[in-house]
C-alpha cells in the first residue's frame, strides 16, 4: 500500500519522451527504492502526442508509486512542472527532467543534505555543462547573470529545474498570487534557507530536445519581465537623452542663425522638430512608469515573508517572568 503522505515526491514533467521512458522507470525506481522511504513519483504528462500517455500507464501497472497526471494539452515545460508541484503531497519535493539528463542518484544527496542542515532549499548545480553545446553554454551564461543582476545574487548560476523544495517552500509558491511564475527565479526570491549540490549534467538519454530557440528566448524574455520593469523605463531614458542633446542643439543653432550661417526657416523648423521628438519619448516614458506600477500591482506578490516571530510560538515561562519584572 502507498502511504498517505509520503516522505518525498519527484514531480517529472514529461512531453513526447515515449523513448527515453523505459530507462527512466529503471533508473529512477532503483534511486528510490534504495532510500527507504514512502515516496511518490508524480508523472505529468503535457499533452504528448506520442505513445507516452499508454507507456505510463502501463509502467504504473507495476510501479504503484507512479502518479500520472495528464494535463489536457501541450501547455510548456514550466507550466507542467508548477501542475506537478502543486499536486505532490511529499514533505520534500524534487522536480526533475525526464530525459535523464539530471542523474536521479542526486535525489539521494539533495534529501540527505536537506534533511541534515534543515534546509527548505537544495539546488542542482550543474558543474560542467560539456555535453550541452557551445552555443547552448553562451546563452546560459549570458541568461544567468543577467538574472543576477535583476533579481539579486542569491538566484544560484547554472542551477535549471533540478532541486529540492521542502513542504513550506511548496506551500508559499501555492500562496503566491502569480500564475505562470518563472520557477527558477521566484524560488531564490522566497528567501528560503537554501543549500546547493553539485553534479554532472549528462547526455540525453534518448530522444531529442523539447526546448527549441523560439522557447528559449521566450523564457529568457519571461525571466526578464517577471522580475523587471527597467524595459518600461528605456522611453524616459531615451527621452531626458533627447531632452539633453535638444539643449545642445538649440546653443549651436542660435550661433549658426547669429553668424548667418542658416537658411531661412530652418533654424525654427529643425528645433520644434527635436523639441517634439524629446517631449514625445518623455511623455511615453511616464506612461511606462505608470503602466510599471500597475504591473507590480497585478502580479500582487507579497512585499517581504517573515522567517521567524518569536511571539507566533508560546515563550517559555522563564522568558515571561524576565519580561513581566522588568515591567
Ligand atoms: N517538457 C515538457 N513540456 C514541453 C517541453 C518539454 O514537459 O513542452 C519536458 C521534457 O519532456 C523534459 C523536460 O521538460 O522532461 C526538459 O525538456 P528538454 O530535455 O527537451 O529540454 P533541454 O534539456 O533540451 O533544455
Ligand atoms: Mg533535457
Amino acid at each position: 500500500m502507498v502511504a498517505s503522505e509520503p516522505a518525498l515526491s519527484v514531480v517529472v514533467p514529461i512531453y513526447n519522451e515515449q523513448s527515453v521512458l523505459p530507462l527512466l522507470v529503471a533508473r529512477l525506481r532503483g534511486v528510490l527504492d534504495a532510500l527507504g522511504e514512502p515516496y511518490e513519483v508524480v508523472a505529468v504528462d503535457d499533452g504528448s502526442t506520442d505513445n507516452t500517455p499508454a507507456a505510463l500507464l502501463a509502467a504504473r501497472r507495476e510501479w504503484p508509486q507512479l502518479r500520472v497526471i495528464r494535463l489536457r494539452r501541450n501547455s510548456g515545460h514550466q507550466p507542467a512542472l508548477l501542475a506537478g508541484l502543486m499536486r505532490a503531497r511529499g514533505d520534500y519535493v524534487v522536480s526533475i527532467d525526464a530525459d535523464l539528463q539530471d542523474p536521479p542518484e542526486t535525489i539521494a544527496a539533495m534529501l540527505r543534505l536537506a534533511q541534515d542542515q534543515n534546509l527548505d532549499i537544495v539546488y542542482g548545480v550543474r558543474a560542467d555543462r560539456s555535453t550541452d553545446t557551445a552555443f547552448k553554454r553562451w546563452t546560459a551564461s549570458v541568461y544567468y547573470r543577467l538574472m543576477r543582476r535583476i533579481v539579486g545574487n542569491h538566484v544560484p548560476a547554472h542551477a535549471g529545474d533540478f532541486r529540492l523544495l521542502s513542504r513550506a517552500a511548496v506551500e508559499a509558491l501555492r500562496e503566491l498570487p502569480e500564475r505562470t511564475p518563472v520557477l527558477r527565479l521566484v524560488v531564490p526570491w522566497l528567501g528560503f534557507p537554501s543549500g546547493e549540490v553539485t553534479f554532472e549534467r549528462e547526455k540525453r538519454a534518448a530522444g531529442h530536445t523539447k526546448y527549441p530557440l523560439s522557447r528559449m528566448v521566450a523564457l529568457a524574455a519571461d525571466s526578464i519581465t517577471s522580475f523587471s520593469a527597467a524595459p518600461l523605463r528605456v522611453a524616459t531614458w531615451l527621452g531626458l537623452a533627447g531632452v539633453a542633446v535638444c539643449g545642445l542643439l538649440v546653443a549651436v543653432t542660435i550661433v549658426a542663425y547669429l553668424l548667418g550661417a542658416t537658411v531661412s526657416g530652418w533654424p525654427s523648423l529643425y528645433l520644434a522638430i527635436l523639441f517634439l521628438g524629446a517631449v514625445q519619448l518623455l511623455c511615453l516614458g511616464l506612461l511606462g512608469e505608470y503602466v510599471a506600477r500597475i504591473y507590480t500591482a497585478v502580479q500582487a506578490r507579497p512585499a517581504y515573508y517573515i522567517a521567524d516571530d518569536t511571539r507566533a510560538t508560546a515563550p517559555a515561562p522563564a522568558q515571561v517572568s524576565m519580561v513581566d519584572s522588568l515591567e
